[in-house]
C-alpha cells in the first residue's frame, strides 16, 4: 500500500515544482488505503488545520490523478489532523516527515489571515502589495533585463542566491513593481512564506510608534521572528535618521544571519546615499547590486502596448511610437499619458488616430519640447561633459572638446533623420566627411567598449 503512494509521489514530483513537492506532498503522512466497493480511499495525517484545508483545497486532484496513474480506479483522499483522529488505534509516531512538517508550519500571520481558500493575491494585498505588480505584467528590455533576472532568481530561491538584492534606479522606472513582483511570486509559489513589504518611511513610522508605546520588543519581534522575506522600498529616506538606521542595521543583521531574504530598492547606489552610515551601506553591497535604467524606445512601445491591451485602449503601433517618442524617461508618466489619451478618445468618441495623439501631446506640452533635433542632442552632450555648444561648433581640436563633438555627431546621425551634410552644417558648417569620420570612430569605440562607449550608451538611452 505504501508502495502505491510512493510511486504516486514520484509521479507527482514530475507534475509540481520541487519546492511544492517538498513543502506539501513529502510531508503528508501516509496512513493507509481502504477499499469500499469499487472506491479506494487514501488516508493521510497532517500537522494542523491549515495544512489540511490547504491540501484539500489545492492538491486532492493532483493526488487522485497520480493514484489513478499508478492504479486505475476510483480514488478518494482523506486528510486528518494528527491529534484529532477519528479512528483510534492508529499510533501517532513522531516520524521525520512530521517533524519536517512542523518546521515548515505556516506562520501565525498566515493563520490569522487564513480562509479556506488562501489566494496569493489576497496574501499579497494583505502584505501591503499590489497583486498586479507581477513578473507577468513587467515588460523586459535591455534597460532592465539584468535586474529582472536577478529578481526572478531571488523569487525562485529566496535567500539562496543574492542576499541582499539591492535595486537602484531613477524615478518611475519600475523599482517598486519589481520589488513587489518578487513578493508576489514568492507567495504564489509558497503561501506559507511570511512576506513583509514596507517603505523605509513605514519602517521609521512603525519604529516611532513602538518607541512611543514602549513596545520595542513587539517591533523587533515582528521583523526578526515573524518575517521570512523583507522587502524595503526606497531606502534613501532613512538617510540622516540615525536611530532608524541603527534599528534597521540590527534588523538587517538578524534577518541576514537567520538566512532570510532581503530586497531593497533605492534611487541611487549604496555608497552614494547621503547620510547613510558606511557600515550600513557596506551591508547593502553584500549580495548583488543591480541597476534599472530608462527604457529604450522599443521597450517603451512594448510597455504601452501591454498596458493598452490590459485597459482595453485601442492603440496602433504608430500612436504607440508617437507617445513613446514624447515620453522618454519615466514609465509612470508614459502610462499616465496613455490613460489620458485613452480617456479623451473615448469621452469624445474620437478614434485614437495619429493626428489626435499629436494634438493631445501638443496640448500636454509633450511634443516639440522633447522632439529630437541636432541642437537638442548638442545641448544634452554639452551638459554631460560640461562644455559649451559654441565649443562643439568651433574648430577647437583639444580632446576635451573633440570627443564630445564626435559623440554628438554620432548621436545626431543615429537619433535623427538628418543627413551627414545637414549635421555638418549644424556643427558650425563642417564638411560631411568630418561627420562621417566621427561616426566611424565612435562606432569603433563602441565595439571595443570603454569610457567613451559607456558615455555614448548612457546618452543614447536618454535620447531614445
Ligand atoms: P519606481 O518605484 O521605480 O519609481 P514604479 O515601480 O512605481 O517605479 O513604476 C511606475 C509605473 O510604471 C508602475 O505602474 C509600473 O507598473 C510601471 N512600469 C515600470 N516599468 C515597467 C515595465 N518594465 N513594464 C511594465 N510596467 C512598468
Ligand atoms: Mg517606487
Amino acid at each position: 500500500m505504501l508502495e502505491t503512494w510512493q510511486t504516486a509521489l514520484r509521479h507527482i514530483e514530475t507534475q509540481v515544482s520541487s519546492q511544492n513537492h517538498k513543502q506539501w506532498f513529502e510531508t503528508l503522512e501516509f496512513e493507509g488505503i481502504t477499499r469500499a466497493g469499487a472506491v479506494s480511499t487514501i488516508h493521510f495525517y497532517v500537522v494542523d488545520d491549515f495544512v489540511k484545508a490547504w491540501t484539500e483545497d489545492n492538491y486532492v486532484e493532483v493526488i487522485v490523478h497520480a493514484l489513478e496513474h499508478v492504479q486505475p480506479g476510483d480514488w478518494k483522499v482523506k486528510v486528518q489532523v494528527r491529534g484529532q483522529e477519528q479512528s483510534p488505534g492508529l499510533v501517532a509516531l513522531d516520524t521525520p516527515s512530521r517533524a519536517a512538517a512542523r518546521e515548515s508550519r505556516p506562520s501565525l500571520v498566515q493563520e490569522s489571515l487564513f480562509t479556506p481558500r488562501v489566494d496569493w493575491k489576497e496574501l499579497a494585498f494583505n502584505a501591503g502589495m499590489n497583486p498586479r505588480y507581477t513578473f507577468d505584467e513587467f515588460v523586459v528590455g535591455s534597460s532592465n533585463q539584468f535586474v529582472h533576472a536577478a529578481c526572478q532568481a531571488v523569487a525562485a530561491n529566496p535567500a539562496r542566491t543574492y542576499n541582499p538584492l539591492f535595486i537602484y534606479g531613477g524615478v518611475g522606472l519600475g523599482k517598486t513593481h519589481l520589488l513587489q513582483a518578487v513578493g508576489c511570486e514568492i507567495l504564489r509559489r509558497d503561501p506559507t512564506q511570511r512576506v513583509l513589504y514596507l517603505s523605509s518611511e513605514d519602517f521609521m513610522n512603525q519604529l516611532i510608534t513602538a518607541l512611543r508605546q514602549k513596545d520595542m520588543n513587539g517591533f523587533r519581534q515582528q521583523f526578526r521572528n515573524n518575517c521570512d522575506i523583507l522587502l524595503i522600498d526606497d531606502i534613501q529616506f532613512i538617510g540622516g535618521k540615525d536611530s532608524t538606521q541603527e534599528e534597521f542595521f540590527h534588523t538587517f543583521n538578524s534577518l541576514h544571519q537567520l538566512g532570510k531574504q532581503i530586497v531593497i530598492t533605492s534611487d541611487r547606489l549604496p555608497r552614494d546615499l547621503p547620510g547613510i552610515e558606511d557600515r550600513l551601506a557596506s551591508r547593502f553591497g553584500w549580495g548583488l547590486t543591480a541597476d534599472i535604467q530608462a527604457p529604450t524606445v522599443e521597450t517603451r512601445v512594448a510597455i504601452l502596448e501591454k498596458k493598452a491591451e490590459a485597459d482595453g485602449v485601442p492603440l496602433t503601433k504608430e500612436v504607440a511610437m508617437i507617445i513613446a517618442s514624447a515620453v522618454r524617461s519615466n514609465v509612470r508618466e508614459l502610462e499616465g499619458v496613455l490613460v489620458r489619451l485613452g480617456a479623451q478618445a473615448s469621452l469624445t468618441r474620437t478614434p485614437l488616430t495619429v493626428e489626435f495623439a499629436r494634438e493631445m501631446l501638443r496640448r500636454m506640452n509633450l511634443d516639440d519640447a522633447r522632439a529630437l533635433t541636432v541642437d537638442s542632442i548638442i545641448k544634452l552632450v554639452c551638459q554631460h561633459f560640461d562644455v559649451k555648444p559654441a565649443d562643439l561648433k568651433s574648430t577647437k581640436r583639444s580632446r576635451d572638446i573633440s570627443i564630445p563633438r564626435q559623440i554628438a555627431m554620432y548621436l545626431a546621425r543615429r537619433c535623427t533623420d538628418e543627413s551627414f551634410p545637414e549635421i555638418g552644417k549644424k556643427f558650425g558648417g563642417k564638411d560631411h566627411t568630418t561627420v562621417m569620420a566621427a561616426c566611424k570612430r565612435m562606432e569603433g569605440e563602441l565595439s571595443v567598449g570603454g569610457d567613451i562607449a559607456h558615455a555614448i550608451q548612457s546618452l543614447r538611452s536618454q535620447l531614445e
